[in-house]
């Protein structure tokens, strides 16, 4: 049986620019919970305020499944264990578990510490039996075990021995720096198997807590299982300090679809996907689309061909069923799709293309004709169900543009303003509405939202989340095209459009009227209001 322990909110949250609240950590450790680790770790009670009232108030959560853990540190060199402020702090915790961190690399205790290799085993020792009399369950970290391994083996394995004895029922040997490669991992994490069987403490578990430093944070963990451990560490999308850690959602994907272990059970496998956006969500962090298993782009497929093959037969370009871990596949429509690729990305949009002939080959030109363009609807799907609707005469229409007009001006003294004016007719009425704005842009957004909000209440809800602007190639003795891409936000749901022109407002123009008529599409509005103050729910 291989245990789940997951350090996200301690070593976690170590990741540049993160900062969690008290709310935060709580509500990570119930989606954590129900996802089904075995084991969360909270935090580090000694070190700061804040992950003390993380526990208080954990400890009231009725987990299902996780058990608590509380991160710490041997006591202090020459130090007592009775008289240990850090100690004291880790019993008074209510979290039944310690995860006692100490030194086993020689390099460490002489350098770092200060002190001898004896009396290093002795702080060890003495913590671990301190935290046992008063009932804690203890975990011991092997702080850089495999550094501690490669310099000297014996006293590496003697640490781990010795926390054994003292009564910690997991040793678990961390890669700290993060640099080792796999075949170093399997060997040291066979020795340490091999050392507690002689010392006929085979009872006691061995843990990897890996680091990602050398690209091989979940390889070097896979590899320990493979050598005999049986608690694997790491954590959510590999968030961590530096370049994180081991990625805990790859390491259960791997190691219950391809290794055959049962960790979390095929139903709670389905969480992976939710949990890493959940998790990327509270730690602001834009999610990376890339990541294996539950990235947005994992099951995507761009090659016509290949699109067709991955619908007909997942197992063809698949290496597993994306439902099995939460996600879908998805087909991205490019210039290279062919028609089964579009009829698919039609079918997510619910819209019923025609199975062959004239219409779907016209429908396809259209598409690789803009793309010759320079749109791009890949990263664009809003944008390719309003041309696909609209190719398909089942165009939607909330307003009609007459013109509109932009001033951008700037001050000697450096500042600097934009202004739109824009006429457009709703509801066969002609309306003018002018607006600021920090850039020519927002201004022309501000101004198409002061004319149209009336009758569409509903656009105040719609943010524009993100705006890109990128200058495309273009062969020599022809201007630059520009692509305007702007993701937009209702706060439960967000859409992507796309504008290409040569001019940078008129292809930000298109991506902003996509925008909206797609915002006001899927709230149901059924098109032009037929009089004027008629508002559409
Ligand atoms: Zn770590």
């Amino acid at each position: 049986m291989i245990q789940t322990y997951d350090t996200t909110l301690r070593d976690g949250q170590q990741r540049e620019g993160v900062s969690l609240t008290v709310e935060d950590k709580v509500y990570l450790a119930t989606r954590l919970d129900v996802l089904g680790v075995d084991f969360i770790e909270g935090g580090y009670p000694a070190s700061n305020h804040r992950d003390r009232l993380f526990f208080e108030q954990a400890c009231s959560l009725d987990l299902r499944h996780a058990t608590l853990v509380a991160f710490g540190t041997t006591l202090h060199k020459n130090a007592d264990a009775e008289h240990d402020e850090s100690l004291a702090l880790l019993t008074a915790c209510p979290a039944p578990i310690v995860a006692l961190v100490g030194k086993a690399w020689t390099l460490q205790v002489a350098q770092v510490l200060e002190t001898t290799c004896a009396e290093n085993l002795r702080m060890v020792s003495s913590s671990i039996a301190f935290l046992k009399r008063a009932g804690k369950r203890v975990f011991f970290d092997a702080e850089h075990f495999f550094d501690g391994y490669r310099e000297d083996a014996a006293y590496a394995l003697e640490v781990l021995l010795v926390a054994a004895q003292a009564g910690a029922e997991t040793l678990v040997l961390c890669d700290t720096n993060g640099g080792m490669l796999p075949h170093e991992v399997y060997a040291a994490t066979t020795a340490a198997v091999a050392a507690l069987e002689q010392a006929k403490l085979s009872q006691v578990r061995i843990g990897i807590h890996a680091h990602n430093d050398s690209g091989c944070g979940v390889a070097n963990s896979l590899e320990a299982v493979r050598a005999g451990a049986t608690q694997v560490q790491g954590t959510i999308c590999g968030y961590g300090e530096r370049v994180g850690n081991a990625d805990l959602l790859t390491c259960i994907a791997d190691l219950q679809l391809k290794l055959g272990y049962d960790l979390i059970g095929p139903e709670r496998l389905k969480l992976l996907t939710p949990t890493a956006h959940a998790v990327a969500e509270t730690f602001n962090i834009a999610f990376d689309a890339h990541l294996p298993y539950v990235g947005t782009s994992a099951f995507s497929h761009k090659g016509g061909l290949h699109a067709s093959a991955a619908l007909r037969e997942h197992g063809a370009y698949e290496h597993i069923d994306p439902h099995s871990v939460g996600n879908f596949s998805h087909i991205v429509v490019s210039e290279l799709a062919g028609k089964a690729a579009l009829r698919a990305k039609a079918g997510d949009f619910e819209l019923p293309l025609p199975e062959e002939g004239a219409t779907l080959q016209a429908l396809l030109d259209t598409v690789k004709n803009k793309e010759d363009k320079g749109y791009s609807y890949e990263v664009a799907d809003a944008s390719l169900e309003l041309l696909l609707r609209d190719q398909m005469g089942e165009q939607v229409s909330y307003f009609g543009l007459e013109s509109f007009r932009v001033i951008a001006e700037r001050r000697a003294d450096g500042i600097q303003s934009s202004e739109a004016t824009i006429k457009l007719r709703v509801g066969g009425e002609r309306h003018i509405a002018t607006a600021e704005g920090n850039g020519p842009v927002n201004a022309l957004d501000a101004a198409l939202r002061e004319a149209i909000t009336r009758f569409y209440p509903q656009v105040k809800s719609f943010e524009l989340s993100d705006y890109k602007v990128r200058v495309l190639d273009e062969s020599s003795g022809t201007d630059a095209v520009i692509r305007t891409l702007i993701e937009t936000s209702d706060g439960k749901t967000s859409w992507k459009t796309i504008g290409v022109s040569e001019n940078v407002i008129e292809a930000s123009w298109d991506a902003l009227v996509d925008a909206i008529t797609y915002g006001l599409l899927k709230s149901g509005c059924d098109g032009e209001p037929r009089e004027r103050r008629t508002e559409c729910a």
